[in-house]
């Protein structure tokens, strides 16, 4: 008997099996643009499997199936085990793969930029499992001040070979780590960190101390390793802390509990207390903020490829359907208000891209001075614009798959699942006011030795001076308002949104067609700034922009 009430029609085809590397053309010009003349095969053949039904059907079941924390086995030892999904480890394991986390610092030039655009398509899967993978990669220079570690450590932190098991870094061929700062009492504000390192002795890793206190956040306790902040008599200092001790014993970390989050639901994110747990001093005594904080920029980096990658996986489902479903005669994509909105969308993640690739580029040319600016300027900026634009941007491309795009449908929903995961960019890793603030910081700071963050970005924006009046006036205004000592803690979320305008017109200047910088420089720099999306202004060339970001497969 027929159960049928109806045919289903109108309903898109998914997208899938599409080569996330060369249907973005946006991704392409930056590469293009940092890394002239580079092979490409690399990325294609990444892009094809980053765009496969196995890894998104991997992507869904290491978040529909969360993490699970075992703090004791039955006989009532204590385990502090997480066990994941096996879709969790073939994720992690591809990313490890791809050289994602230490890698590019075994490399030479460029390594960092190739491997700034691999972690911008691997989140395009918003798998949730990429904070490990950064961390990692975020560690690997700043463990370099305690050598003998470094020298005990930096090959399996650069290996491509992913190992889960639990065992001293000698018998592994590849490890992982984490990082922890933030305490109940204080995450941005770390000064008030309450755990207290008591010295020990030297031994053959350097000075070793005995950690008592807690961590509030704790993200992949199943690392093999981490660097903390604690007190010592001198102050808040930084160290390595490894889960398993030379000796074969397993330190003493306690995972109280994991948190149960809105979205990033892959990662497990923990509770812990350190009990007497052994850690080897990075860096000098004292001086523990700065030596964390050289990871922290890194892992504020990745943010911004992150939302980058996310705003790219957002606007590509966007178009792949409303280039399929029609309503009210016509596909949505050839309706004219539906084409403001996604040439809107489009350009903003083409902006996002462009401005977390530049300030990749500049970790990769950090032996320049003007690059060393640079990238003390655009890290805060990029990490508080593209972040915050990521949340509106998944909202109206989640918006433009209609009641669809709402759905989770046990993680076939991943508009839901990207959706849910943007607002965790802007937060971790030092939130929006944090970041304007050390924006401000830095452009306040003039002349000396270091050299003048305000002069860097000039010279930045020189090279496209001239290209177009209303970024010249915008520039204008923004160095008058820099020449004056830029302005109150109250404006600084405004300071860095203009800062990011600014070098997101110039860099689509330097590497976009002409109808993205004209249609940027309209709405993004005249009146008001960027207002709700599909609101560019009539004569901008809504079809090309489309076209442009059109992903490889949708037609
Ligand atoms: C899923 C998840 C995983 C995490 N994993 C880790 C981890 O592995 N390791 C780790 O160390 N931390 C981790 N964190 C913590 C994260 O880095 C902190 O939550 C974040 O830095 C903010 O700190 P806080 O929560 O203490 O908020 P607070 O510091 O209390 O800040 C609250 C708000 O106040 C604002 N604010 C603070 N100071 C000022 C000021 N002077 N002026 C204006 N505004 C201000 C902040 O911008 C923020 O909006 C994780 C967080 C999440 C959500």
């Amino acid at each position: 008997m027929s159960t049928a009430t109806h045919e289903v029609t109108n309903q898109p085809t998914p997208l899938v099996g599409h080569n996330v590397y060369a249907g973005d053309r946006a991704l392409r010009d930056a590469l293009a643009f940092h890394l002239p003349g580079a092979d490409e095969s690399g990325r294609t053949s990444f892009g094809a499997l980053l765009g496969s039904e196995a890894m998104q059907t991997h992507a869904r079941l290491a978040n529909v199936h969360k993490p699970m924390l075992h703090t004791h086995d039955r006989f009532g030892h204590r385990t502090d085990a997480v066990e994941f999904h096996p879709s969790y480890h073939a994720l992690l394991g591809a990313a490890v793969d791809a050289g994602l986390h230490g890698t590019p610092w075994s490399r030479g030039a460029g390594a960092h930029v190739e491997r700034a655009a691999g972690f911008l398509m691997f989140t395009q899967l918003e798998p949730s499992v990429l904070c490990p993978v950064s961390m990692t990669y975020a560690v690997t220079p700043a463990l370099r001040d305690n050598a003998p570690v470094f020298a005990d450590w930096f090959d399996k932190l650069a290996s491509t070979r992913y190992d889960p098991r639990l065992a001293f870094v000698g018998s592994k061929t590849g490890v992982t780590m984490g990082m922890g700062m933030t305490e109940k009492q204080g995450g941005s504000d770390v000064r008030a960190n309450t755990t207290r390192a008591e010295f020990v002795e030297n031994n053959a890793w350097g000075a070793c101390y005995r950690l008592t206190g807690h961590k509030w956040f704790f993200s992949a306790p199943m690392s093999d390793a981490f660097l903390v902040l604690a007190q010592t008599v001198a102050g808040l200092s930084c160290f390595f802390l490894p889960r398993v001790l030379p000796d074969g014993s397993v330190n003493a970390i306690a995972i109280q509990r994991l948190k149960d989050k809105l979205g990033n639901q892959a990662n497990a994110s923990s509770e812990v207390e350190f009990n007497g747990a052994l850690a080897w001093r990075v860096g000098e005594d004292g001086r523990g903020i700065a030596q964390i904080l050289e990871m922290g920029t890194l892992t504020r980096l990745d943010c911004a490829l992150g939302t980058a990658g996310l705003m790219r996986a957002a606007v590509s489902l966007a178009l792949n359907h409303a280039s399929q479903r029609q309503a009210f005669g016509k596909r949505l994509a050839e309706q004219p208000l539906m084409k403001n909105v996604l040439a809107d969308l489009a350009l903003e993640s083409e902006a996002a891209t462009a401005l977390a690739m530049r300030l990749a580029g500049a970790v990769d040319r950090q032996d320049d001075l003007f690059e060393t600016l640079m990238r003390r300027v655009l890290t805060p900026v990029a990490k508080f614009w593209v972040c915050k634009r990521g949340s509106a941007l998944a909202q109206e491309a989640m918006e433009c798959l209609g009641g669809n795009g709402y759905v989770e449908e046990h993680g076939e929903g991943v508009m839901a699942r990207i959706y849910r995961e943007m607002p965790l960019n802007s937060i971790w890793e030092g939130a929006g006011n944090i970041m304007a603030l050390d924006l401000m910081r830095a452009l306040r700071k003039r002349g000396g030795e270091s050299g003048d963050a305000v002069q860097a970005l000039d010279a930045e924006l020189a090279t496209t001076r001239g290209a177009n009046a209303l970024l010249d006036n915008f520039a204008n205004r923004l160095f008058a308002r820099l020449s004056d000592g830029a302005g109150e803690e109250t404006d600084a979320r405004g300071l860095a949104r203009d800062v990011a305008l600014a070098v997101q017109a110039s860099l689509l200047r330097r590497h976009a067609p002409d109808f993205s910088f004209d249609a940027f420089c309209r709405s993004r720099l005249a009146g008001g700034g960027p207002q709700v999306f599909g609101t560019l202004p009539s004569g901008i060339a809504f079809d090309s922009l489309i076209q442009r970001a059109m992903p490889h497969g949708a037609t």
